[in-house]
């Protein structure tokens, strides 16, 4: 039987494919690039834009198409998880007319906490009549059981399998490994549906988390990224009880949290060069956590975290902890200690009620920020959040349209800006592909792309110095040092 996974999304969905990855492959089933030649296919969704959703459907549709033009006989079994997914069910088939029919959609009800969720329907057994079973993410250690009980065979051995955050990872880069640390979200940002899809924060124990670190280590891992909803919130139970998180500002709050322990435990692993870790919130920061980056010798020297407006009533319509003041001032904390320290960030663009002065403090926020790299999402409604039903999507088409460009280009301008600064230094990179027929591309500490078009002494995955010598229109180019 061959398998063929598709992952839409973010960095978290590509690491929970490694896990549904791992399970089929344990259960005995082939890994094809054709999905044409999948006897199963599992789409890892994500719901945080219409656009994502749209496009899953689109897919099967295609697929779909493709076994009926060619009268193919072998119809896929199409399984949903990741974020459109609320319920795990499956769906029997029989055979009418010649044809597949649906029949006898179930709720296997695999986990019994269903009662946080605001949304049991079926609804995507509705949307595609091609679509056999769903499984929340978190029930992906039930993978087997349930294509068990589909296929009306014994497939593979639930009982190697415990729980979701157990489930190892098929690690297919070699040099790098995605170690999930926790996993959901209790902040219920207006706009935001993964409160409803990953539900509360839970956090790994450090020992699993040390554990795996040093079996993929043995394997060749040289950089580890940390991952999870909001990974500077981990041990989420322990820090409530060091502070009293309302009271205090990020820049007092002189304590060690549990984060922070982590990250000392892995920069004590031998053969680790790399440490980093997405995605975090200027909320949740703290000070020994901004530190460890130049303390901890393994530490990049990057961060990932969500601006998302630069207008405090505006953060505050979106239920956004944290004030501009507090996030320009983690940003001046580590440039000032480090001129090249990359950050990248998240933006909402045309969040209902923007106003033009709003929008204006964003604008300014981009210009002080002066980002590496920004994701500036489009708003999208999404049913289901308080935003959905709160708030009236009232800009026109056309200012969205000239608000998006305008924050665009601030950014194409500082993303350059600071590529400029990389010009004429010396840097440590990891080679982390090809690029073009001789060449290769690689990263920095501080995550910036760099390329080479012809060099034969280096390999994949092969830590080099090399010189920065300009910058081919958004390209850095490097020479061998050593
Ligand atoms: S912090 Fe906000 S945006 Fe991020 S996952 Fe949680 S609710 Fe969503």
């Amino acid at each position: 039987m061959n398998y063929f996974v598709k992952t839409f999304g973010c960095q978290m969905n590509y690491a929970d494919s490694e896990k549904i990855h791992m399970i089929l492959i344990g259960a005995g089933y082939k890994k094809v690039i054709d999905p044409v030649k999948a006897d199963i296919i599992i789409l890892n969704t994500c719901s945080v834009r219409q656009k994502w959703e749209d496009r899953v459907f689109w897919f099967i549709h295609e697929v779909w198409l493709y076994h009926k033009k060619n009268d193919t006989k072998q119809k896929p079994l199409f399984g949903i998880t990741g974020c459109m997914v609320r319920k795990t069910w499956m769906a029997k088939r029989y055979i009418q007319n010649d044809a597949y029919q649906r029949s006898q959609i179930q709720d296997i009800s695999l986990l019994h906490s269903e009662d946080l969720l605001g949304n049991y329907d079926d609804a995507l057994f509705l949307r595609s009549q091609e679509i056999d079973f769903t499984f929340r993410i978190e029930e992906v250690s039930y993978l087997t059981k349930l294509l068990t009980l589909i296929c009306n065979k014994d497939i593979g051995n639930d009982s190697k399998f415990n729980e979701y955050l157990a489930v190892k990872q098929l690690q297919e880069n070699p040099a790098s490994a995605n170690v999930i640390i926790q996993t959901g979200c209790d902040n219920y940002c207006t706009y935001c549906i993964v409160p409803y899809t990953r539900w509360r924060e839970i956090s790994r124990s450090i020992d699993d988390i040390i554990q795996e670190i040093q079996t993929v280590v043995l394997s060749g891992t040289k950089e580890v990224t940390l991952l999870g909803q909001n990974v500077n919130s981990y041990g989420k139970e322990v820090r409530k009880k060091l502070w009293d998180m309302k009271e205090l500002t990020w820049i007092h709050k002189d304590v060690t949290t549990p984060f922070r322990e982590l990250l000392n435990h892995i920069d004590a692993i031998d053969w680790i060069d790399r440490i980093r870790f997405t995605s975090s919130n200027p909320h949740d920061m703290t000070k020994d956590i901004l530190d460890a980056h130049v303390q901890l010798k393994k530490m990049c020297n990057y961060l990932h975290f969500a601006m998302q407006s630069g207008s405090n009533s505006l953060l505050k319509r979106m239920n956004r902890k944290h004030t501009y003041e507090d996030f320009k001032a983690q940003v001046e904390y580590l440039r000032k200690r480090d001129p090249l320290f990359s950050i990248s960030t998240d933006i909402i663009v045309w969040f209902p009620g923007e106003t033009e002065e709003e929008f204006q403090d964003t604008i300014h926020a981009m210009k002080e920020c002066q980002f590496d790299f920004a994701y500036i999402a489009r708003y999208s409604p999404r049913s289901g959040t308080y935003a959905y039903d709160a708030y009236k999507d009232d800009i026109t088409p056309h200012e969205k349209a000239r608000r998006w460009n305008t924050l665009n280009n601030l950014l194409e301008e500082s993303v350059l800006n600071r590529s400029k600064l990389m010009i004429g230094r010396e840097e440590e990179i990891l080679i982390s592909g090809k690029w073009r027929s001789n060449g290769w591309v690689g990263r920095t500490r501080n995550f910036k792309e760099v390329y080479i078009s012809n060099e034969s002494n280096v390999a994949i995955w092969d830590l080099v110095r090399v010189h920065i010598h300009s910058l081919d229109g958004w390209n850095l180019q490097w020479i061998l040092v050593s």
